[in-house]
């Protein structure tokens, strides 16, 4: 029988390579190390039976946004809630994209906007950083002929972990007709946000996540927070029980703990500062507003065989822009003195 062929816009996509892990150290996916603290999973645990998982979960996680909404101070009508802020990007892309339209965002960057375009027929336009790892705002701007319809900005940005400069980001705002998404994945490592603009700026769209700082990456939510309109367009296109019961009364909890869910935070923040000082005393690296540190690898080759005999996952770029680069996750004080222990090496 024939094979069938893919569409077109796919045909040259690659899977994304999801590296993996079998080692001791898992430092390759900036997550947090430390998970959920005890006493809260426990309190979870106490209240789980109360769920009715056999029932299908509240389409649109009506509960989870208007906590969200609480917290933010925005109307639960500007919040969509994702499987992961990844869903979110995808459904912006399914709302919005039509065949051939352009999505711009610098690179190196979160390699997932370049892919969703790519695989709904979008056209996708890479603006290298310059050479201080900021944002070329002037060549995002003329990038953006009639067919742009969207630019990604990641803030922090994800792999250089640098806020990119605020005035630049402005004048992408003022001087682009596309839709501007900050993606501000990393936002409790920086703790700088562009949410106060969503009044100012229609075509703004901010989106976050609980993977990060809030140690839920498995339980895959996101969310996104934009002006009624959008967040109704991407609406008709999110399938109708994307957050699952489970992941939404977590999500909530962790909201009613927020001190407790964050605690890990600032053992994170000093130790991202321990690292950065001596790596940055002998490699090239990237003052980091995330948790994550990018640097310069003397030998690639070298370095890879290194952190694998130790049993290190990291982040290493073989293509593109951060071609010869680490993206190193900071974790706990033993790992980071580790992966602290093989860069002394001058790997
Ligand atoms: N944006 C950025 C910049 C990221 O680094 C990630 C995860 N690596 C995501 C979005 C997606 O996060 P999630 O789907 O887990 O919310």
């Amino acid at each position: 029988m024939m094979k069938i062929p893919p569409k077109n816009s796919i045909a040259d996509l690659k899977a994304y390579d999801p590296c993996l892990f079998n080692g001791k150290y898992k430092l390759d996916a900036n997550e947090n190390p430390y998970g959920m603290p005890v006493k809260f999973i426990k309190k979870i645990l106490a209240k789980l039976a109360s769920l009715d998982l056999n029932r299908y979960p509240q389409p649109g996680a009506p509960e989870l946004r208007k906590a969200l909404g609480k917290k933010l101070n925005v109307n639960q009508d500007n919040i969509v809630v994702g499987n992961g802020s990844d869903e979110l990007l995808l459904y912006l892309m399914m709302a919005y994209l039509e065949q051939g339209d352009s999505v711009i965002a610098p690179v190196p960057s979160f390699e997932m906007y370049g892919l969703i375009g790519k695989a709904l027929g979008g056209k996708f336009i890479p603006v290298p950083l310059d050479k201080d790892f900021d944002l070329d705002d002037e060549k995002i701007i003329k990038s953006c002929n009639n067919r742009a319809k969207f630019v990604f900005i990641t803030y922090p940005n994800n792999p250089t972990g640098n806020c990119f400069s605020r005035e630049r980001i402005i004048n992408i705002l003022e001087n682009t007709p596309a839709l501007t998404v900050i993606d501000e994945a990393y936002f409790e490592f920086s703790e700088k946000t562009f949410l106060p603009l969503l009044k100012k700026y229609p075509n703004l769209i901010i989106t976050r996540t609980f993977s990060k700082a809030f140690s839920m990456a498995g339980l895959r939510l996101g969310y996104m927070a934009a002006s009624k309109d959008i967040c109704d367009n991407v609406n008709k296109v999110r399938l109708p029980y994307n957050i699952n019961s489970l992941s939404m009364f977590i999500a909530m909890e962790a909201m009613k703990n927020d001190r407790q869910m964050k605690e890990s935070l600032d053992i994170i923040k000093k130790e991202r500062e321990r690292m950065f000082k001596e790596i940055n005393s002998k490699y090239t690296a990237v003052k980091s507003d995330a948790n994550f540190i990018f640097l310069k690898l003397n030998n690639a080759k070298k370095a890879k065989f290194a952190f694998e005999k130790s049993g290190i996952s990291i982040r290493m770029f073989s293509k593109g822009p951060a071609a010869g680069w680490a993206r190193i996750t900071v974790g706990k004080p033993a790992e980071n003195t580790a992966v602290l222990k093989i860069l002394k090496r001058g790997v």
